[in-house]
């Protein structure tokens, strides 16, 4: 059946059929490793042609700032290049003049975790990172996937999808490729021109490449593209194999056509890790602050209450969540990324400070209810396309609903398997918890200024290298970034007393409302969604709105918590920083007046004018507008920005990144001519 390509592409998982030890790939008709010895064949081929040993401790660096090295591999298979990288880069670890090893993989067919685990298991000498990768394995679904190996070093982005199609949307500066899909022969796709075009455009001069083949296409195509190529000895009976370097000279990008919208243009620079500011305590600054304290940076957050996490962040329990959708758009990519990430970040982070699951938070799953036609028929599609495998997304009846969880509803549900609950508070208390940041309480950024390429904080004469905004309503009143238009959107909770029996509820439950598990003896019902109302009073009839939305979903709970006799009467209002496209603003803050100037042409049509890439305030970004998917939405931005501000490769494809772009307002304005 052709798939429709407005729609999310349905991964298979690998079939693998087994030669003893070794992997076959009964589709390919081919080996994913040398069955004589694939570990040593994995050093022949990739590490030894790349000169990792002697680039990662002896060799000048391209680029005196570079601070991460980046490996980019065509075929994850089994991992087992990875792993040996990841070895030899271990084996370095007092020797090496890099801090970060990120290496990229895109794997169209991914193997299952157990298949993986079999495959390597012959290789004791990778435990030590095989374990925390199959911990992280993510489930098959297409998209990227970030995993972090922070006590290494090392960070690996899995990429699920076309090997093509997903280097055509990368943001990346690669150092090495390892080129390793099975034979051209037998995998033409996999060898195509505009693959390697794309290989040229994500490299620099001295980007070293190798592969285990030496066919005609390959080499032919590789040095179309710009590369040198060699022939050497093969690994076992193969007796030539390829290797080569980047000779730099792809066509200069400094004026672009319209049509690859170089106004959200960001080159991935190296950077050394530095001093960042971060403003604003919440979930946004946050997580921001420990993504790039991990990365080395020494971090201060300022935040002006007396107290974190005590605005848009506040409420005793939130969700992590997505509605997921069929449809294959910029809009539905972030959010299903950002939730992947946000239940790997949670449950990585909390375990890694011992806070017990059960206690401040609870990744067993979100329920939502099929609750109207609308609803069923979309669950419904989902199922048929079948691209959420089933160890992240289940159907229950009715019945199962009962029987599992103990929930009596009218509906049947989905439910997402790696969501849940959190107390926002503690997380945030807990990111926090690094020796590399510093918060500063009672502290409010009202001025930044740019002196000699680094920023200070009013009459703070601390030089920051990065600053990043993360005060929601606030990150657009600064002379710059009035340009964001963020606007508030208030929502009321209603808290109610939790009972021995509302206390079985495990499971976040979530409708046109939701509903979340009893923490510190009551349950947080929500919520109202009120963009006009500024008052920061509570209102009986949204305590009314939140209480009829349960009764309607879920009424035997709604009897059960007494809310026939009386509809909750506490609660908490807040406000929500939205964006008029519902998408957050991340990533790196134009320069307004520049930007006016540099795209004007826009306004009055002239889209065929070759324009000059885009101007930056250096060093400052935003991650702001999150609206009500703070908790689910953070955690991705701050990989986002950590990654820009470090120079590392992107966590997402260059498309999502154009759509949460905190210039796109800007020049929507230009075009609209409304500037
Ligand atoms: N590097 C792997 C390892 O260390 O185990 C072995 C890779 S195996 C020889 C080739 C891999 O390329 C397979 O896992 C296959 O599913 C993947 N592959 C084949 N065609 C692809 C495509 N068009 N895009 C992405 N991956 C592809």
């Amino acid at each position: 059946m052709t798939q429709n390509p407005n729609n999310f592409t349905a991964l298979k998982p690998a079939n693998v059929d087994w030669d003893q030890q070794t992997p076959i790939s009964p589709h390919y008709d081919d080996y994913y490793f040398s069955s004589d010895d694939g570990a040593e064949e994995s050093r022949h081929v990739f590490l030894l042609q790349n000169r990792l040993e002697a680039r990662w401790t002896t060799e000048p660096k391209p680029n005196s700032k570079q601070s991460t090295f980046t490996i980019a591999e065509t075929g994850f298979g089994t991992g087992l290049n990875f792993l040996c990288s990841g070895e030899l880069w271990r084996q370095c670890t007092h020797s090496r003049q890099y801090q970060q090893l990120h290496y990229i993989s895109i794997e169209k067919v991914p193997l299952k975790k157990a298949d993986l685990q079999t495959a390597i298991s012959r290789w004791p000498q990778f435990q030590w990172l095989l374990a925390p990768l199959l911990a992280q394995y993510p489930g098959i679904i297409a998209g990227f996937h970030r995993l972090h190996f922070y006590q290494y070093g090392i960070t690996l982005t899995l990429v699920f999808g076309d090997a093509l199609e997903s280097l055509q949307t990368l943001e990346a500066s690669v150092d090495a490729w390892f080129l390793d899909g099975f034979s051209p022969a037998k995998n033409p796709d996999m060898w195509l021109q505009p693959l390697y075009q794309s290989m040229a455009r994500l490299s620099h001069e001295g980007t070293s490449f190798s592969t285990f083949t030496c066919a005609r296409p390959v080499r032919d195509g590789l040095q179309q593209a710009g590369f040198d190529i060699e022939k050497i000895s093969g690994f076992g009976l193969k007796r030539e194999m390829l290797k080569g370097y980047f000779k730099g000279d792809q066509p200069s990008q400094e004026r672009m056509s319209h049509k690859l919208k170089p106004w959200f243009h960001y080159d991935v620079t190296p950077v050394e890790t530095g001093r960042a500011a971060v403003i604003g305590a919440g979930m946004a600054g946050c997580t921001v602050a420990r993504a790039l304290a991990n990365r080395g940076w020494s971090v201060d957050v300022y935040e002006q209450c007396q107290s974190i996490s005590s605005a848009g962040s506040g409420n005793p329990t939130g969700i992590t969540f997505i509605k997921p959708s069929v449809y294959n758009n910029p809009q539905n990519r972030y959010y299903q990324t950002a939730y992947l990430n946000a239940c790997n970040t949670i449950r990585t982070l909390l375990e890694q400070h011992q806070i017990e699951e059960g206690t401040h938070w609870c990744l067993q799953g979100v329920i939502r209810l099929a609750y109207n036609d609308a609803e069923r028929l979309e669950q419904n599609a989902l199922l048929k396309l079948g691209n959420w495998p089933e160890d992240l997304l289940q159907p229950l009846t009715r019945e199962q609903l009962e029987a599992q969880y103990g929930i009596d509803s009218p509906y049947p549900a989905l439910i997402l398997k790696t969501g849940g609950w959190l107390n926002p508070q503690r997380f945030c208390q807990t990111l926090l918890q690094h020796p590399s940041i510093h918060l500063k309480l009672n502290n409010t950024v009202t001025k930044l200024d740019l002196y000699q390429d680094k920023w200070q904080l009013g009459n703070n004469c601390t030089p920051y290298n990065a600053v990043i905004l993360a005060n929601a309503f606030q990150s657009n009143e600064y002379p710059f970034s009035r340009h964001l238009p963020l606007r508030p959107i208030r929502g009321q909770v209603s808290y109610v007393a939790s009972n021995n029996e509302s206390k079985q509820l495990k499971q976040p439950v979530t409708y046109d409302g939701y509903i979340n598990p009893a923490h510190d003896g009551f349950h947080c019902l929500g919520a109202t969604f009120t963009p006009k109302n500024k008052s920061a009073d509570e209102l009986e009839e949204d305590h009314l709105w939140n209480s009829n939305q349960l009764q309607q979903a879920l009424p035997t709970l709604h009897q059960r918590l007494g809310m026939d006799q009386a509809y909750p009467q506490k609660g908490r209002v807040g406000f929500r920083c939205q964006t008029p496209d519902y998408l957050p603003v991340v990533g790196p803050m134009p320069d307004p007046d520049r930007y006016l100037q540099q795209y004007a042409p826009l306004a009055k049509g002239f889209l065929r004018k070759p324009f000059a890439k885009a101007k930056y305030l250096p060093g400052l970004y935003v991650s702001a507008g999150h609206g009500s998917r703070g908790i689910t939405s953070t955690c991705l931005a701050a990989e986002i920005i950590a990654s820009y501000v470090s120079g590392e490769p992107q966590a997402i494809d260059s498309e999502v990144l154009k759509a949460i772009h905190p210039a796109r307002f800007l020049v929507r304005d230009i075009i609209r001519r409304k500037r």
